[in-house]
């Protein structure tokens, strides 16, 4: 059963006895038949609108109750008899039971006469019956305060001692509680008095320990010389007589405290009478003394959460410094055990030292730190053993070394010791508190603050040392891209050289560099900045946005090698997908579908969209775990991001910015284009957004609807990506070749690291026709179909591609191997095109002119970088 007053939440109490209703309003009887076990009818249930601000029973003052019960109070009047027999009243609350519980058996047994040893008690004088009832008000009012607030019970108790003095006519009386350990009893109030600081003294030694234990009372004979000095020094006057008594709790039998009355008048002894007076106080109190000492120790809990809570909140001030982060922490804990001197060691797993963080609640700089062997003394056991450990004597203590004290002067009583360990539970460093200062020794209250403290110590260190790492690989990043923009830094003279003879018009550089038949594959490498910069030119761009040619030429020159060297994905790649775009807005009229900002982005997009590719797609950089897909798995298209990013960080740098001229928010719109844009190049995007796409072609495309023409530029940047395919046989036969030797590559990787690489990646089993076909028919086509279908002059696209996917056909025959050939070419593909062509077969779709520049420049691809 509970006690009387269960604490709950803020420590309002909400047993039976005592409802608290918003702020201590009882609206219930105060005291029915349950815990006091004696009223049968409510003590209280009169008082106006039941609020009680003072005790029931008028224990104002100094606590002593003069008056009986029932004085009227504002009309409370009590309607009902309090008791109807004092006797059995008495003798029903010494049974602990209510009468209206008990047996026949027992109510007649009551009722018959009591035994003669017994009937003194019974003889109840009016002053007795007074004191009965006083207990009884006592309690109430105990209660009562307790439900208001809890921090009178001092008072209360001092009102009991009062009681108590008064009735075992003693000098004086307290009373010693024992603590929740049981390693301790101690003292707050000692006869009239509040102790300023409470008393307390261990349980272990003298004859008290044995009244907790056997629940008996004891006398002054009875007590040993020390305990006497003890009691005397604590009442301040010599103790010449002594009656203690254990107060046993009536939920868990225990004894929760220990009543003391001493030096009863006139020298006499004290007596059984005085003995029962206690015991039977108490019968109605030992629950709500309980209740104090669980509002104590949930006090101490609240101090604890509050300590911890505080803890919790230098753990994300502090991170940037371990040092003062453990001072934070250990002076905390120290404060809260009441400790003289605290110091922290962190384990140095190289040299196998302690070595001295904190120390006496300071921090230790490096150039004064000291060190200690790491399995020595008293903090290299905790060290080594990861146990916490409290000495209570430290001298005592086979570990201790008492070098230091003789030294300093200064005297280490009791240590309590505990590891601090990091997530994975290994031993980082051990917190030492020294001399607890309020008590003979540490607790096991200090022991539970010790650990949760190590815990809260392990993780501040944990985070405080990735803080740092973070810090760390952050600066790391910046030096990375410093350094990567200083080696991808473009020299003066080469934008200088690239200047040096103007802008080179568009026909130049080929007659037919505006027509769809023209492969920009072809180009020299070396021309193809100029080659972007015409078509910059030709576009308008740099008229409409005032470019600076410098500024354009550099970002040229930087976004080129800004790519890298895969046989695929490199600056060949970029170049021929920008050269597409500018093929569109020749042939096809974009200006008419777009708005000129919007073909702009798409293409610098272009020019951006593979930036620092590395041959590998977006699965294999979540399988791998590569950098790119620790930063940007959780969102998707990792390689894309990455392309993006990259973008930005060439215009970024110094004299790179060619839109440094937009305004603020044509400069915004820029780069969200450009984001959509490059996100569009992945494969899973385009699959997601077709049937949109399907769905815009079908309603009619509407230039002015926003969401129209960012779905026809994602469209467009595809067309452009795969655009390899709408060239003549030989581009896409080449184009396949370096894809697939790209692929095998990563496919190659997968092996290596144990992954079953797909079908595609695998140089064993890849079938190039079938893939190639599949893609085609699945893929490229239905992209130009759509195109064709938005922007009708595309449909010339269409056909080429479909045309290029039938020579696939043609051609698988050929093949008798999977993957590629030991020499990576696809060049005995040729042959059977050729003997058509030279047939005249092929009519005019051959492209007579491709040949040649193809011959030309995928030659180049083979040997080296590409045109
Ligand atoms: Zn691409």
């Amino acid at each position: 059963m509970s006690p009387l007053c269960v604490s709950q939440g803020g420590g309002v109490l909400t047993s039976p006895l005592c409802v608290s209703q918003g702020g201590g309003v009882l609206t219930s009887p105060l005291c029915g038949s349950q815990g006091g076990g004696v009223l049968t009818s409510p003590l209280c249930g009169s008082q106006g609108g039941g609020v009680l601000t003072s005790p029931l029973c008028g224990s104002q003052g100094g606590g002593v109750l003069t008056s009986p019960l029932c004085v009227s109070q504002g009309g409370g009047v009590l309607t009902s008899p309090l008791c109807v027999s004092r006797e059995v009243l008495k003798r029903c609350v010494c049974a602990g039971l209510p009468p209206s519980e008990l047996h026949e058996k027992q109510r007649s047994s009551l009722a018959a006469p009591l035994p003669p040893h017994r009937r003194g008690l019974c003889k109840l004088s009016h002053c007795q019956a007074g004191s009965l009832i006083l207990h009884l008000s006592l309690c109430v009012s105990l209660c009562v305060s307790l439900c208001v607030s809890l921090c009178f019970i001092i008072h209360h108790v001092l009102a009991v001692l009062s009681q108590l003095q008064q009735q075992t006519q003693s000098q004086c009386c307290c009373l010693l509680l024992v603590s929740e350990d049981n390693h301790q009893l101690f003292c707050q109030v000692v006869g009239d008095k509040v102790l300023e600081e409470e008393i307390s003294f261990p349980l272990m030694f003298g004859r008290f320990g044995q009244v907790v234990e056997k629940k008996r009372s004891i006398t002054l004979q009875d007590v040993t010389e020390e305990e006497c000095r003890q009691l005397s020094s604590m009442l301040d006057s010599e103790v010449s007589s002594l009656l203690c008594v254990p107060v046993v709790s009536r939920a868990t039998g225990q004894v929760v405290a220990l009543a003391c009355a001493f030096n009863k008048q006139g020298g006499q002894r004290h007596t059984e009478a005085d003995e029962h007076t206690i015991q039977h106080c108490f019968c109605y109190t030992s629950t709500v003394l309980t209740s104090t000492l669980a509002f104590q120790k949930e006090q101490k809990l609240k101090v604890e959460c509050q300590a911890l809570l505080q803890v919790a909140k230098n753990l994300f001030t502090h991170l940037d410094d371990v040092s003062v982060l453990l001072q934070e922490i250990i002076v905390e804990a120290r404060n809260l055990s009441d400790a003289e001197i605290c110091s922290v060691f962190l384990l140095d797993q190289v040299s196998h030292e302690l070595v001295a963080k904190v120390f006496d609640g300071g921090v230790v700089s490096d150039d004064e730190e000291f060190r200690i062997p790491a399995d020595q003394g008293i903090a290299g056991h905790v060290a080594m053993t990861g146990q916490i450990l409290n000495i209570k004597d430290a001298y005592s203590h086979p570990l201790f070394y008492r070098g230091v004290d003789d030294s300093t002067g200064f005297r280490t009583r009791n240590i309590l010791c505990f590891p601090i360990k990091d997530e994975n539970n290994e031993v980082i460093g051990v917190a030492e508190l020294v001399n607890k200062t309020n008590g003979p020794w540490f607790n096991r209250f200090d022991e539970d603050l010790a650990t949760a403290f190590s815990i809260y110590c392990g993780i501040s260190i944990a985070h405080s040392l990735l803080y740092k790492k973070v810090h760390e690989a952050q600066f790391r990043s910046h030096l990375a891209n410093e350094m990567m923009m200083y080696h991808m830094k473009v020299s003066e003279q080469e934008v200088a050289q690239l200047l040096e003879t103007g802008l080179e018009p568009v026909d130049e550089i080929h007659p037919l560099f505006a027509e769809f038949t023209y492969t920009p594959r072809s180009l020299p490498d070396d021309n193809t900045p100029m080659g972007i910069l015409s078509m910059f030119e030709d576009m308008g761009f740099i008229n409409t946005y005032k470019i600076d040619l410098h500024t354009l030429a550099r970002f040229c020159l930087m976004v080129k090698k800004g790519y890298r060297d895969p046989p695929y994905h490199n600056w060949t790649h970029a170049f021929s997908v920008s050269h597409f775009c500018y093929l569109l807005y020749k042939n096809l009229g974009l200006a008419n579908y777009l708005e000129n900002i919007e073909i702009f982005a798409l293409f610098v997009s272009c020019m951006c969209h593979d930036l620092d590719h590395r041959g590998t797609n977006n699965s294999f950089q979540v399988a791998s775990q590569s950098v790119l897909a620790a930063l940007y798995s959780s969102e998707g298209s990792v390689m894309e991001r990455h392309h993006f990013a990259q973008a930005i960080a060439i215009l970024n740098t110094h004299g790179c910015n060619i839109f440094d001229k937009f305004s603020r928010k044509d400069y915004q719109r820029m780069l969200d284009l450009m984001r959509d844009i490059i996100l569009a190049t992945d494969l899973a995007h385009h699959l997601r957004i077709f049937p949109d796409l399907q769905r815009m072609a079908d309603a009619g495309y509407n230039p002015r609807n926003q969401t129209h023409r960012s779905l026809l530029l994602c469209l467009l940047m595809t067309s452009c990506d795969l655009s390899d395919q709408t060239k003549g046989w030989k581009t896409t036969r080449k184009i396949a070749e370096l894809i697939y030797k790209e692929f095998f590559s990563q496919g190659d990787l997968e092996k290596a690291m144990g992954n079953r690489p797909s079908e595609m990646m695998d140089r064993e089993k890849a079938y190039i026709p079938e893939l190639q076909i599949s893609f085609m028919e699945h893929i490229a086509m239905p992209i130009y179909k759509l195109l064709s279908e938005l922007l009708p002059g595309a449909s010339e696209l269409y056909e080429r591609v479909a045309t290029n996917r039938v020579q696939w056909t043609k051609v698988s025959h050929k093949f008798t191997v999977r993957g590629l050939p030991s020499n990576n070419s696809l060049d005995f593909l040729d042959e059977e095109y050729e003997l058509l062509q030279s047939q005249g077969a092929l009519g005019d779709d051959s492209h007579c002119d491709d040949t040649h520049c193809l011959n030309g420049c995928l030659d180049d691809v083979v040997g080296g970088r590409g045109q």
